[in-house]
């Protein structure tokens, strides 16, 4: 070890006599609870709970269990030991140190101190994000402040009266949810921006749920209050049609009234962040070697891999050790966004460094040690538990291991997502669902809307653990290859009673294997015949799969179903076909249908039994 550390009073965060080495024991008593990490013998029970070892045995004897001095107990057992000699119990996880996320980092109350929050800016697309970006990075808060920030790195700070904010640079709830996807959990609080002279649009109700769903503050900024037409009243008053409830109307939103091309309000919104973010009680302890997560990364060709490092707990310095996502590195450059040169980074601070082994991926987390024997060691076993963890990834959750986990005594709660093809049925579906709530389960709906199942329900679904519910959509070969890769579900259904059958059966353990779908392939409508008497044929070209003439259709326009029904004739040139494979052109006529438009998409299927 060099002797940078010399006067280094920073604590490691995992413990040198760590009690996941193997064979470790770890137990002690903390203010009358004894708090255990794994099922020891009588004998060990006696010694670490300062008694006689007969002494136990024969308060179990009393109690109808003969053990044996060596003999290991369960947990049940041990919690009996300890009522019986005036102890309260505890079992702690042990977390393995290359799992470092998961481990749960406690401070002392004396050694935390106030930390930057970190904010996300959403909202729908045009309505402002990135010129509130900007408007926000450049604004000149303070005297001593340099002007504009000199480089991009993803994020940055800014001082208001005393104290600093972290915006992310990253717009959007996709960036978001992607983090949060990987376990990131790194925004504090979220500005939804809504444009004054448009309203609520789908992607602010997106970012609304997505928000939501993570837990996380959220602030309005309507902006463009500068246009002419601009109506915030209106904006408020829709918002709250989303659970979004105005300070002023008793809710908990601060809502601004700002014009980020006109820079009107930027201050005043810069303030009730800084307010919200004293309410969260924000803290961190400086005082141990850093935890944090990337926020963006990228291979440079001059200075190798190149990351911006969020300081969440503890404090980076230069030629610290890192361990981020699988690689290893010694931190040899630290920057800020006015590419300064820094030598530490405190809590919520953002930096960009070099020095790492590779370019990790956004949302990756990592973690500094004192030694590079320590850091090395663990990114290798942090590989070989990514390859496991690859090959048993679970994103979402599963509607048929519901039951199991209902069955295990615990409350569960099934987080659902609900795309229909209107808003009315996805508002009709929600409150049918959440109907069905009895004692052991929850039907938490995270978010209902109108459209096709999206990229970013996939991410939300993988970041909350849900179940999307598909209503009269098709998800488009893409989603499903993506759902499929984050291990997320999908249920599609036409019918609102026939998916409330099949949830409330999944929550008696009673899903029955049943007829499903499959799909025989996909083809595009490229060109449209009329014909009095027959109506219309479709030119198709079959984008994959087959298309067979006796198969069952559904017809898909941007990705919602408009018409579902059989084929009435399928043809090769002038000749009918049986089937028309991938590759091939043919025209289709629907029964009883001739409303198609050319790009819409005639989807085949068969119904089988499920095994
Ligand atoms: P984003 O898609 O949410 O990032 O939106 P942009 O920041 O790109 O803004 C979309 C458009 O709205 C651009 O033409 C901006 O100049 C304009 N715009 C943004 N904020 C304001 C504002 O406060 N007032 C007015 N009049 N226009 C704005």
């Amino acid at each position: 070890m060099s002797n940078k550390h010399k006067n280094d009073s920073r604590r490691s965060n995992i413990p040198q006599n760590n009690t996941s080495k193997k064979g470790g024991f770890d137990s002690k008593v903390n203010n009358g609870v004894f708090v255990y990490t794994r099922n020891m013998s009588v004998g060990e029970l006696a010694k670490e709970l300062n008694l006689n070892a007969s002494d136990i045995i024969k308060f179990l004897f009393m109690n109808k269990k003969m053990v044996t001095i060596n003999q290991t107990l369960d947990d049940e057992t041990i919690g009996l030991v300890c009522l019986e000699f005036g102890y309260d119990f505890k079992k702690e996880k042990i977390v393995a140190e290359e799992n470092f996320e998961e481990m749960e980092i406690v401070d002392k109350p004396e050694d935390l101190l106030p930390r930057a929050p970190i904010v996300t800016i959403m909202g729908h697309v045009d309505h402002g994000k990135t010129t509130l970006i900007d408007a926000i990075r450049n604004s000149k808060l303070v005297e001593s402040e340099v002007g504009g920030i000199s480089q991009a790195i993803g994020a940055y700070q800014k001082e208001i009266n005393g104290t600093k904010i972290t915006f992310l640079d990253t717009p959007g709830h996709e960036a978001f949810t992607a983090m949060r996807s990987r376990g990131a959990a790194v925004t504090d609080i979220v500005v939804l921006v809504v444009a004054a002279d448009d309203g609520v649009m789908p992607q602010t109700e997106e970012a609304i749920s997505h928000a939501k769903a993570a837990g996380v503050p959220i602030i309005v900024a309507i902006n463009k209050i500068d246009k002419e037409g601009a109506n915030p009243e209106k904006i408020k008053t829709e918002l709250m049609n989303y659970d979004i409830i105005p300070e002023e109307y008793g809710g908990e939103n601060i809502c601004c009234e700002i014009s980020a091309k006109k820079n009107i309000g930027i201050k005043e919104l810069l303030e009730a962040i800084v307010v919200v973010s004293e309410m969260l009680e924000l803290k961190a302890n400086p005082n141990r070697y850093a935890i944090g997560t990337v926020i963006e990364a990228n291979l440079d060709k001059g200075e190798g891999p190149k990351a911006t490092l969020l300081v969440q707990n503890g404090t980076l310095t230069f030629q610290d050790y890192v361990v981020v996502g699988t690689a290893y590195g010694k931190i040899r450059r630290m920057t800020n966004e006015y590419k300064k040169i820094v030598k530490s980074a405190v809590p919520g601070t953002p930096v960009s460094v070099i020095g790492l082994s590779e370019v990790p991926n956004a949302g990756d987390h990592f973690m500094a040690f004192p030694t590079e024997k320590q850091a090395k060691d663990i990114a290798f076993k942090r590989s070989l538990l990514k390859k496991q963890e690859e090959q048993n990834a679970s994103g979402g959750a599963s509607l048929d291991d519901l039951y199991n986990r209902i069955h295990e005594g615990e409350v569960q709660t099934v987080n659902i997502i609900i795309k229909a093809d209107t808003t009315g049925s996805a508002e009709a579906i929600k409150s049918s669902l959440i109907k069905l709530n009895n004692d052991q389960v929850k039907l938490n709906v995270i978010h209902a809307a109108a459209g096709a199942i999206s990229d970013s329900d996939i991410m939300l679904a993988s970041a909350s653990g849900a179940i999307i519910y598909g209503f009269n959509v098709r998800p488009s070969a893409a989603i499903t290859q993506k759902a499929e890769a984050e291990k997320v579900e999908i249920r599609l259904h036409r019918i609102i009673y026939d998916l409330l059958n099949e949830m409330e059966a999944a929550m008696k353990g009673m899903l029955k294997k049943e007829k499903v779908e499959q799909i025989t392939g996909q083809a595009e409508v490229r060109q449209l015949v009329k014909i009095s008497k027959i109506g219309t044929i479709a030119g198709c070209y079959v984008t994959s799969g087959s298309i067979k003439a006796n198969s069952l259709i559904r017809l898909i326009r941007d990705g919602v179903v408009v018409y579902e029904g059989k084929i009435k004739s399928l043809k090769r040139f002038k000749d009918d076909a049986k089937e028309v494979k991938e590759g091939f052109e043919c025209g289709i006529n629907i029964e009883n249908f001739n409303d198609l438009k050319e790009a819409d998409i005639i989807e085949g299927y068969e119904m089988v039994e499920k095994d």
